[in-house]
């Protein structure tokens, strides 16, 4: 199968350390070099991560080090900032050469869902894919996706030319009625994809978890992390060509490549608790925000929606008002408050997560005031 070479997990380029606005590349470059030294190749970034500065970070901290057959990347084709067919070889040589390669090991269309879909066909998206595989620039195409499995089945049976699938699956969201984590990944196992996991921790969600969850991991494996649970869990799955977590610093990385070096799936005890742990967090309701980062950019009044969702979310967890609102000050200490949301809508077209951002904003200020 596809990706059976590939060690299952990669490393998600899509919140990078930072030194201020940019990316801490010597940082980054020191967890490059522990992900490679542990025999992983798998590096992940998009066109539209952080601007262009993710894959220039590829760039500089793996391509122009590492000799290019010991690693693989993948980039991914952002339809949103296409207004005609002819934009997109034009986009994707862009991402080619900010990330300083003659080819992508793996390209995808970004973030498909029913609408963008649409889009795609009108753009001939998909031919434009073969085209440049054709002509040496992918290895391999597939997209990426976040809707149902009946809009998946359709652009699969569409499309048989996609390679490969990207999915957000992670044990919360995997029978959730939403995200139909489960439903998405059998159907593309149906039609024989190989499946590349995002958000197996769900943006960071299933790191920081209750004390009740917490003690129930702790209980089964006292010296593994809470992360660990999560993103063996997506891995444990059969047909994945490897599991992106977005790592952002040195101890995540020593983390997730500790346990990931010589994987092991979860065993029936494991899944078990597994299953225990989210029937305790299915009872605390909380904001589904995976922080992606979709909503920010075109935000009027450069909100930041995830920061502030992440301390409401806090909030609600751990009921610490105190930490919860310096969290939020934290948030929206460089952009507008959470008050000052215009209702425009702008935000919710891109929520991957179909939030309705302006009346979950609105609880900010109850909790924290202006
Ligand atoms: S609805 Fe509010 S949060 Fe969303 S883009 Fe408009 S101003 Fe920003
Ligand atoms: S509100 Fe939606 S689009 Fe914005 S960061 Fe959260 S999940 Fe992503």
């Amino acid at each position: 199968m596809l990706g059976d070479d590939i060690k299952k997990l990669g490393f998600g380029l899509m919140r990078l350390p930072k030194i201020g606005q940019d990316e801490d590349i010597e940082q980054t470059k020191k967890m490059v070099d522990l992900f490679m030294s542990k025999g992983f190749t798998y590096f992940d970034t998009a066109y539209v991560y952080d601007g262009g500065k993710s894959e220039m970070a590829l760039k500089e901290c793996v391509v122009d080090r590492y000799p290019r057959d010991s690693f693989v990347c993948a980039s991914k084709l952002p339809l949103w900032n296409a207004e005609s067919e002819e934009q997109l070889p034009l986009l994707a040589q862009e991402s080619l050469d900010r990330a300083g390669v003659e080819y992508f090991d793996f390209y995808l269309v970004h973030s498909l869902n029913k609408d963008l879909y649409e889009k795609a066909e009108k753009l001939h998206a998909f031919s434009f894919m073969q085209k440049f595989k054709a002509e040496g620039k992918a290895k391999h195409i597939g997209f990426s996706f976040h809707d149902s499995p009946e809009v998946l089945e359709r652009i699969l049976t569409d499309h048989p030319e996609a390679e490969f699938v990207q999915l957000q699956i992670n044990y919360k969201d995997w029978e959730d009625d939403v995200v139909q984590s489960r439903g998405c990944y059998e159907t593309a196992r149906r039609f024989g994809k190989p499946v590349v996991i995002m958000e197996p921790v769900k943006g960071g969600s299933l790191v920081t978890m209750t004390d009740e969850v917490q003690q129930l991991f702790k209980s089964v494996h006292p010296d593994m992390s809470i992360a660990s649970w999560a993103v063996r869990f997506a891995a444990s799955h059969e047909g994945i060509l490897t599991v992106l977590s977005g790592m952002s610093n040195m101890e995540q990385m020593e983390d997730n490549t500790s346990f990931m070096e010589n994987f092991r799936p979860l065993d029936e005890k494991e899944l078990e608790t597994v299953a225990k742990a989210v029937e305790i967090i299915n009872a605390i309701p909380t904001i589904p925000c995976t922080a992606c980062r979709y909503c920010v950019d075109g935000c009027p009044m450069k909100i930041n929606i995830p920061g502030v969702f992440k301390a409401l979310n806090h909030y609600t967890v751990y009921n610490n008002p105190e930490a919860a609102k310096k969290q939020y000050d934290r948030a929206v200490r460089d952009g507008g408050k959470a008050s000052e949301c215009l209702q425009c809508g702008q935000c919710m077209e891109h929520c991957p997560q179909h939030i309705d951002i302006i009346e979950t904003l609105k609880k900010a200020p109850e909790l924290f005031g202006e």
